[in-house]
Order: C-alpha cells, then sequence, then structure tokens
C-alpha cells in the first residue's frame, strides 16, 4: 500500500533553476499540518536546518526549500497539503519542494507527481531531511525515500534540542499504533507501535530538568502502547514513575491517551506520583455503544464511566477531557442523542468535536449510512453548546480557591498580563505587578473571576 514503485514516476526535474541555492545563506519554510507528533517532528527536522546552516523563514516568505510536514487523517487533510504544496511553489517556482509525513506515505506517486515536488519522505527519514533535500538539488532529480512502515519495529529518534517554549517540552516518546479504529489509516501510515528506549528518555528528561525545563508533555500516537514492543516489562506507567523522581521537573502532562490503558493497578499507581498532572485527555469519539463498536474503539460506555469515576475517586480534582466524532456512519438520531446524554453525565471539563469526515481506504468509508453533512453540522453545533456549558461548569467549580499556576507567557501580547495553566489544565490569566516576569515560574494564583471564557487569577505568593 505504502511502498512506492519507482518504475511509475518521473525522476526528472522539470528545468528547475536551483542558482540561488547556492552563494548565500540557504533559507527554508516549513508548513505542519496535523497532530502533536508532526509539530514535534517538524521542529526536530527545523533544528537539522538551523544545525547545517539554514536560515528559517515563515512559510509564505521567499525560501530555497521549503517543506510541508502533511496529514491524512481526512480527505481535507490531503486536500490542504496539496494546497501547501501549490502555496509553496506560488512562493518561489525554483524552491526545493520537499513533501514529508502521513499523506506522502499513504500517496507516494500521487504526491510525487504534484508538479514543484522533489522530495518526498514518509513518516520514516525525517531525520535525514537535509540530505534529501540537498541531494535532489545537487543531482538535479527527485528524491523519493518512502519505506514500509507496517513492518518497521524501530523508532526514529528525532530528539529535539532547543525548544520554542522556554518551560515546558514535548517528549515524542512513541510512534505507530496496532489498533486499526475503522475510521482511521494512521496505522497504515505510521506503521506498527515502536518506542523510545527508555534509557534514552531518561536521558533528555535530565537533560531537560538541566536546562530547566519545569514541564515536561509525553507524546505519541498511541502512547497507551508504550514499552509493548520492547523488552523488559516497560510501559508507560514506569516510565511515568521514572520521570517523577527526575528533579528539576515539577510536571508531567500525558498527551490523549486510549481509555484501555486505564486499569485498577494503573490508576493505583499514577495516583501515588506527585508530579504527574491531574488532567486526562480520554479519548471517547461515541457515547454509544453501537457506533464504537462500529468504529471498532474496544471499549463500552459502561467501561469508560468506570474509568472516569475511578480516575475521580483516585485523584482530586481531576480534569477528564475528551474527543468526540459526530455523523459516524450509521450515526441515527437515537445513537446520537445517546452520545449527548453521555457527554452530559460525564461532565467532561473539555469536549472537541470533529464531524466525521471519509477517509478513503478505510472500513468505515464504505459503510452504508453515511450521514449528511447537514446532519453533522447540526449535531456538531449542539455538542460545542453542551461543551461551553460543562466547561463553566468544571472551572466555576475552582473560582475562589488557590492553585499553583504555571506561567508560560505574555497573554495576547500585553506587556502586564500573563497566561498559565493550573496543574489540572485551566487556564488562567493574571496581571503581574511592579513588571516582574513571570514566564516560567509557578505562582499561588486565586482564581477569582471567569469572563469570556477565561478565569482571571490573583497571585497570592511566590511558592
Ligand atoms: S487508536 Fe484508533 S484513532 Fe488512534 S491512531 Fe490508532 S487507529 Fe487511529
Amino acid at each position: 500500500m505504502n511502498v512506492i514503485d519507482r518504475e511509475k514516476v518521473d525522476l526528472s526535474l522539470d528545468n528547475k533553476e536551483f542558482l540561488q541555492f547556492y552563494g548565500h545563506k540557504k533559507t527554508v519554510g516549513m508548513f505542519t499540518l496535523g497532530c502533536r507528533v508532526n509539530q514535534y517532528e517538524t521542529e526536530a527536522m527545523a533544528e537539522k536546518f538551523i544545525a547545517q546552516g539554514y536560515d528559517m523563514v515563515n512559510f509564505d516568505d521567499y525560501a530555497d526549500a521549503y517543506v510541508i510536514n502533511t496529514c491524512t487523517v481526512t480527505n481535507m487533510g490531503d486536500k490542504k497539503s496539496r494546497q501547501m504544496i501549490h502555496r509553496a511553489r506560488r512562493r518561489n517556482e525554483n524552491a526545493v519542494i520537499a513533501v514529508v509525513g502521513c499523506y506522502s506515505q499513504i500517496s507516494p506517486q500521487k504526491v510525487s507527481s504534484i508538479e514543484g515536488v522533489d522530495v518526498v519522505l514518509g513518516t520514516r527519514n525525517k531525520g535525514d531531511i537535509v540530505y534529501w533535500i540537498e541531494k535532489a538539488c545537487s543531482e538535479r532529480r527527485k528524491m523519493i525515500e518512502v519505506n514500509e512502515v507496517l513492518k518497521n519495529r524501530v523508532f526514529e529518534d528525532l530528539k529535539i534540542d532547543k525548544y520554542q517554549h522556554r518551560t515546558r517540552a514535548f517528549l515524542k516518546i512513541q510512534d505507530g499504533c496496532n489498533r486499526f479504529c475503522s475510521y482511521c489509516l494512521i496505522p497504515f501510515a505510521r506503521g506498527a507501535v515502536c518506542s523510545k528506549s527508555p534509557h534514552k528518555i531518561m536521558e533528555e528528561v535530565k537533560e531537560l530538568a538541566h536546562n530547566n525545563f519545569k514541564e515536561v508533555i509525553l507524546s505519541g500516537i498511541h502512547i497507551a502502547s508504550y514499552g509493548v514492543d520492547i523488552s523488559g516489562d516497560w510501559n508507560l506507567v514506569r516510565v511515568l514513575e521514572d520521570i517523577d523522581r527526575v528533579e528539576g521537573i515539577e510536571r508531567i502532562r500525558i498527551g490523549s491517551i486510549d481509555p484501555n490503558f486505564f486499569t485498577e493497578d494503573t490508576i493505583s499507581r499514577i495516583s501515588k506520583l506527585k508530579k504527574v498532572c491531574p488532567h486526562f485527555h480520554l479519548s471517547l469519539q461515541s457515547g454509544c455503544d453501537e457506533t464504537l463498536k462500529r468504529m471498532n474503539r474496544g471499549y463500552t460506555t459502561l467501561k469508560y464511566k468506570e474509568i472516569v469515576a475511578a480516575l475521580r475517586d483516585a485523584i482530586k480534582n481531576v480534569s477528564i477531557t475528551t474527543d468526540v466524532i459526530v455523523g459516524f456512519p450509521g450515526e441515527t438520531e437515537e445513537e446520537f442523542s445517546k452520545t449527548y446524554n453521555f457527554l452530559d453525565k460525564i461532565k467532561f471539563s473539555k469536549i472537541h468535536v470533529f464531524k466525521y469526515s471519509p477517509r478513503k481506504g478505510t472500513r468505515a468509508a464504505a459503510m452504508r449510512g453515511q450521514v449528511d453533512g447537514s446532519i453533522k453540522e447540526e449535531r456538531s453545533g449542539k455538542i460545542i453548546e453542551l461543551d461551553k456549558k460543562l466547561e463553566r461548569q468544571f472551572m466555576n467549580k475552582f473560582l475562589g480557591k488557590n492553585m499553583d499556576v504555571f506561567y508560560e507567557g505574555k497573554f495576547d501580547g500585553n506587556c502586564d498580563w500573563y497566561e498559565g495553566y493550573t496543574s489540572n489544565y485551566i487556564k488562567v490569566v493574571s496581571r503581574t505587578e511592579n513588571d516582574e516576569d513571570l514566564e516560567g515560574k509557578f505562582l499561588c494564583t486565586e482564581l477569582e473571576s471567569s469572563e469570556n471564557g477565561y478565569i482571571y487569577g490573583k497571585i497570592k505568593s511566590f511558592r
């Protein structure tokens, strides 16, 4: 499915003039579509360019090379990826254009045939991006390096040394997914689960702590599966326990996680870790058992409800957020009502709603009962309203309380106001006094009032 047939690809370049690539400092513009893992990988690729003497420029500026890190989660992701390729070409028709990521992994032939594309990499080999761009340029031919990923078992280590944020750092600890939800192509684009070595994770976390990072956010495609592919009985909880002991790191967050990860044992062990933030994003996708079955999600609403109850019992002030898809094939009014009522009953602190978009090549795209766009729109609108109500209810519970807020930077470019998060992920905006720089500080803050979706805080004292 995802290995390119080189015989059928025209590898010559269409009279490109690469002259401007030499004789001055080279520039590169990058664009990322999709998830946090892609954002992480773009940042890692940017470091490779900088290390090789390139200047980073905005994607909309003139550059010698452009990299588009694509997404293929929906057909819309493919379309946007193509639009960005055209946009790069309009900026500089002689630029070297590299397309990497999930879309080029799934559809390498299609991507390589788009006018202006010179380098096609899949979800692997991103660490060698500079090499492939320069090779395309010097050899004046297309470079296509899209490897089979389904059998790949090696984690590609893309380390980031200089993070954009001064205070918190994402750490990709896992790639791939073995779950095969019926609407998702990611397992075909990213391959099977591969885990970063625990030894390397610890080395990087210690380095982050040494460089004054206080918060680390563990991310991956399916982090609940961390460790299944490596020896030594490793799993995500064990990694969390090890990071919890690293001096200097004050908060550990985990990205979106499969609810099946939480068992009595994992909840009990996590509840003992002081640094793991009481905020879990448990992807639900539907609150109706029939729909969940068609999605092949591997849990029921009852199981999900029990997991949430156990987390709330074990962890004080825990915030549970989620994703939900509306308009999945076959979703009747009755099924949608079940989802709506389930969301209301669970009382999520945040719901991200997505309108189902058929993804060619998935089982769901071929299912009967595709739902009309206007119905999806209407259902999505109802959940957005519900989300506003539930979010408000959750945040209001904390009004008047003093909580530790980790300030990340200025709010909306305003000099006096800073924004930060409580450990359970409430965004707080507070005013500084005497021009004090709050970035990177944990400050005890009273959550005073709520207005326009923000919580305004009053700083009480330094920790
Ligand atoms: S768990 Fe399901 S939705 Fe998430 S990446 Fe794997 S197959 Fe896709």
